[in-house]
C-alpha cells in the first residue's frame, strides 16, 4: 500500500541520521519536511554577497564524544575551529565566557591582580566558577565583581532572552556561561570542536545521498498524518503500520489539545555593510542594548575573506505558532515540563510512533546530543522492523 518503511517527519539532524541508517539496512525511507531546505536549523547558505551564512543562528559542532565525530567525519570534512565570543558592556568588548582579561578591561592594573588573587584564595584547584557562586562569596571584592557582571551582562541578557523579569530568572539559567579563573579564551571547553570544510548543507546533502531516501519538501506532514481514537497512524486515510520518526513539536501533533508548549523564538534582521569588520568577535552579546540579544558576523564564522560583511542581529520573541515564527528555546519551566509530560504518555499509545529530536523531546539539544538520541532511536526501530516480519 505504501512504497516506504518508515516516514520521517523533519528533515533536520534527527530526522537525517534516523534515516540514513536505516536506509543503509535496506529500509526505504520518506522524509517530509516542511521548509523548503534539508538541515533544519543547521541549514548554511551563500548569500548574495558571497558570505556563507547560517539562516537560523550560529553553529559549531562540539563534542567529547568520539564516536558522535566519527558519525560526522563520514558525511563532510571538517576543520577545528574555536568559537570566540564577546559581550559589549560599557562600549568595551570583553570576552565571554568572562575571564581574567574581563578584570583587565574593567579594572586599573592593581585592582585587576587583588581580585585575581581574591578569587584563587576564594576558589582554590578551580578553572570555573558560576557567576552564583561568586555573588555568594563571603569575600566583598569577588562578590562586587559579581554583582558588576551580573548587573551589566547576566541579569540583562537572559531576561532579554527568556522574557522574563531580572527577579525571575532560574538560577539554573545563570549557571550556564561560566566564569573563568584564568585568560583561556573560546566559548566551548569540549574536546572536538569543528566547522565544516565546505557547508553544513553539504554535509546533508551527503547524508541522504542513498537510492533508499526520498526527501520532499514543503510539506507539513500533519496535513496528511492523523492519530485515530485507536491510537493508529493514518496516513491519507489508510493505516500505516511502518514506524513513524517525529521530529516535529509534540503539541502540534496532539492537535494542542493540552495547550501550547512554551518556546522563545528569534527574529534575525539581516545587513551587509561595505566594512571588512563589524565587531571584535564572531558572536557579540549586547546586554545593555534594547531588544536584541547578540550580533552574528558570518564572515568571521570561520574567517572568510570577503570585501564586505554579512551580519544577523537576533531579536528573541514569544514563539506563537499561528505568526509563522519558528519554535526555537523550549522554555522549562515545572509547569511545561508536566504539560509535555502528558503529551509524552499519550504518544506511547502507539507502538510504531517514535519521538527524536529537540522539538518532540522538548529539550535544549546541542547537535551532539541530537545525533546521539537520532542514533538510539535508530537501534529501536531496527529492532520495531526486524519485530514486524
Ligand atoms: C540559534 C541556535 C544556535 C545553535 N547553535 C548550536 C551550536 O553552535 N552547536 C550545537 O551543537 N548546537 C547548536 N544549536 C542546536 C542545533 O540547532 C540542534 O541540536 C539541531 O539542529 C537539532 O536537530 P533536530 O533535527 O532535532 O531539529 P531541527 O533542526 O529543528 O529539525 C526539525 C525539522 O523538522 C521540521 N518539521 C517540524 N514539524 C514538521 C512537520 N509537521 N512536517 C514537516 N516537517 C516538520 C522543521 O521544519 C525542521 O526542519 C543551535 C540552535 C539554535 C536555535
Amino acid at each position: 500500500m505504501f512504497d516506504f518503511d518508515v516516514l520521517v517527519v523533519g528533515c533536520g539532524l534527527s530526522g537525517a541520521t534516523v534515516a540514513r541508517v536505516l536506509a543503509e539496512k535496506g529500509y526505504h525511507v520518506k522524509i517530509q519536511e516542511r521548509r523548503n531546505h534539508i538541515g533544519g536549523n543547521m541549514y548554511d547558505y551563500v548569500d548574495k554577497h558571497n558570505i556563507l551564512v547560517h539562516k537560523y543562528g550560529p553553529h559549531t559542532f562540539h563534542t567529547n564524544d568520539k564516536v558522535l565525530f566519527d558519525f560526522m567525519n563520514k558525511y563532510s570534512d571538517w576543520e577545528e575551529y574555536k568559537l570566540t565570543c564577546g559581550a559589549e558592556i560599557n562600549g568595551i568588548c570583553t570576552p565571554t565566557p568572562f575571564n581574567y582579561q574581563t578584570i583587565d578591561d574593567f579594572y586599573s592594573d592593581e585592582k585587576a591582580e587583588k581580585l585575581k588573587k581574591r578569587l584563587e584564595n576564594a576558589f582554590p584547584n578551580r578553572t570555573t566558577i558560576t557567576v552564583v557562586e561568586a555573588l555568594n562569596c563571603a569575600d566583598n571584592i569577588v562578590k562586587e565583581y559579581a554583582q558588576f557582571l551580573f548587573d551589566n551582562d547576566y541579569s540583562l541578557y537572559t531576561s532579554k532572552q527568556w522574557g522574563v523579569s531580572p527577579s525571575e530568572i532560574d538560577v539554573s539559567v545563570l549557571k550556564r556561561v561560566p566564569i573563568r579563573l584564568g585568560y583561556e579564551t573560546g566559548y566551548f571547553e569540549d574536546k572536538y570542536q569543528v566547522m565544516p570544510k565546505t557547508s553544513y548543507t553539504d554535509f546533508f546533502v551527503s547524508i541522504l545521498d542513498n537510492r533508499n531516501i526520498k526527501v520532499e519538501l514543503n510539506v507539513d506532514a500533519l496535513d496528511y498524518i492523523v492519530l485515530n481514537s485507536d491510537n493508529k497512524l493514518i496516513i491519507d486515510n489508510k493505516t500505516f503500520d511502518g514506524a513513524i520518526v517525529y521530529t516535529g513539536a509534540l503539541d502540534a501533533l496532539f492537535g494542542y489539545k493540552y495547550g501550547q508548549l512554551p518556546y522563545r523564538s528569534l527574529k534575525f534582521v539581516w545587513n551587509n555593510e561595505k566594512i571588512k569588520s563589524k565587531q571584535d568577535m564572531p558572536v557579540v552579546a549586547y546586554p545593555q542594548e534594547e531588544g536584541f540579544t547578540r550580533i552574528v558576523e558570518y564572515n568571521k564564522l570561520p574567517v572568510q575573506v570577503t570585501e564586505s560583511t554579512t551580519y544577523a542581529v537576533e531579536y528573541p520573541l514569544q514563539y506563537d505558532p499561528k505568526k509563522n515564527q519558528e519554535p526555537y528555546y523550549p522554555v522549562l519551566t515545572s509547569k511545561s515540563k508536566e504539560q509535555y509530560k502528558k503529551y509524552l504518555s499519550l504518544s506511547k499509545g502507539t507502538d510504531n510512533l517514535f519521538l527524536c529530536g529537540r522539538l518532540a523531546d522538548f529539550k535544549y539539544y546541542n547537535m551532539d546530543q541530537a545525533l546521539k538520541k537520532a542514533l538510539k532511536v535508530s537501534e529501536q526501530i531496527l529492532e520495531f522492523l526486524y519485530n514486524k516480519k
